[in-house]
């Protein structure tokens, strides 16, 4: 822990570095600084030193408590951090290990989660966008992410051999201590990573060369994502083992993808029913007539009734989404807008004109109704 360099620093970006320019620069470092290929005696301090900043820095909750809290804020490793002092908001810093201030129960739960224990790594979440009509049909995405892997070579114990591993004397392979601090709220004992061995109870005399000690390597994945038909907009799917690693060689933790339905511009979907608002003439809407409608599964051909009012809702039958679980497919409703004809060619003039006459001639007109309601 001693002479500890600021991850910024490490990595040779920012403070304020994007999360591209954090890659960038980890890239460049870990490829230079690489065991495999930089012979310097002190290359693996290196390479483990740029890990461990990107580490941090490339996990947005991490970064924030590093910025905040500096080292105290991300490794987790008990209060390391309130002997070096130069707090002044303790509240803030007591809630930051414990979940809210004098809440929670510090030597239970928390201090078991620290043991050295073989564990499950986090979950980890990202959003994909898909089109309308692939979130309709189901469709396959290619993701690339970088996944950790446990070290083939040392199986993920991070020494050279397995007689390069010791158990840690300051904590007889606990991989915790206890302290005693003295804080604004009295005396408290609490339990912390062992210092010597980072919480992993044992020591390693000689690195594993392939990993640099890491126990996993970093390998770049492409995954075939498979996004089921009728997918919503929210929706999450779960890739197993494709989330962080794990620590004390426990299984990886989940990928998360959450689903994004781009919108369609003419096709409204609410469920697996699919909404579509359709242009009827007045004279179509009278006296009826068929028309070609689009669908997702293509134009279907359908009936406006004789007398169709506006916004009349028109019902398609099982042409809405399919069902995400094999059943009956939606439908489509067609919402009818009725146009009014602007220009007439001086023939439907003509024949606008004689039906007029003959509708303002008949007994029982609309209009007539409409008035007698007013003598
Ligand atoms: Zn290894
Ligand atoms: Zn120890």
């Amino acid at each position: 822990m001693a002479d500890k360099r600021d991850y910024y620093e490490v990595l040779g970006i920012a403070k304020g570095a994007s999360e591209d320019e954090i890659k960038k620069a980890y890239r460049s470092l870990a490829k230079k600084y690489h065991p495999d290929v930089n012979k310097a005696p002190d290359a693996a301090d290196k390479f483990k030193e740029i890990n461990e900043a990107y580490e941090v820095l490339s996990d947005p909750q991490k970064r924030q408590n590093y910025d905040q809290f500096g080292f105290a804020g991300v490794d987790g490793q008990g209060f390391s951090g309130f002997q070096s002092g130069g707090f002044d908001d303790f509240g803030d810093i007591f809630s930051q290990f414990f979940g809210g201030a004098m809440g929670g129960d510090p030597f239970g739960q928390r201090s078991g989660r620290r043991s050295n224990a073989p564990r499950q790594g986090d979950d980890r979440g990202m959003r994909i966008r898909v089109s309308f009509m692939e979130a309709c049909f189901g469709t396959t995405k290619k993701i690339s992410l970088d996944v950790d892997e446990t070290c083939p070579d040392c199986k993920g114990s991070g020494a050279a051999s397995p007689s390069d591993i010791e158990t840690c004397r300051t904590c007889g392979g606990s991989g915790y201590t206890m302290h005693t601090q003295r804080t604004a709220f009295g005396m408290f004992q609490t339990q912390g990573a062992c210092p010597d061995c980072g919480g992993t109870g044992k020591k390693i005399r000689k690195v594993c060369p392939h990993c640099a000690g890491r126990g996993y390597t970093t390998r770049t994945q492409n995954i075939d994502l498979k996004i089921p038909a009728g997918i919503e907009s929210g929706q999450r799917l779960r890739v197993s083992g494709k989330g962080e690693r794990g620590v004390n060689g426990g299984p990886n933790g989940d990928l998360i993808v959450q689903v994004e339905v781009m919108p369609h511009e003419q096709f409204e979907r609410s469920g697996k029913n699919i909404f579509l608002e359709i242009p009827v003439t007045a004279v179509d809407a009278t006296i009826g007539t068929t028309v070609n409608i689009p669908t997702i599964h293509g134009d279907v051909t359908m009936k406006i009734p004789a007398g169709t009012q506006e916004g009349t809702q028109l019902r398609l039958k099982e042409k809405g989404v399919p069902d995400a679980r094999g059943g009956r497919n939606g439908d489509q409703y067609c919402t009818v807008r009725i146009q009014v004809e602007k220009k007439l060619s001086a023939r439907e003039k003509e024949l606008y004109q004689e039906l007029q006459k003959l509708q303002g001639s008949g007994k029982g007109s609309a209009w007539e109704k409409f008035k007698k309601q007013f003598n």
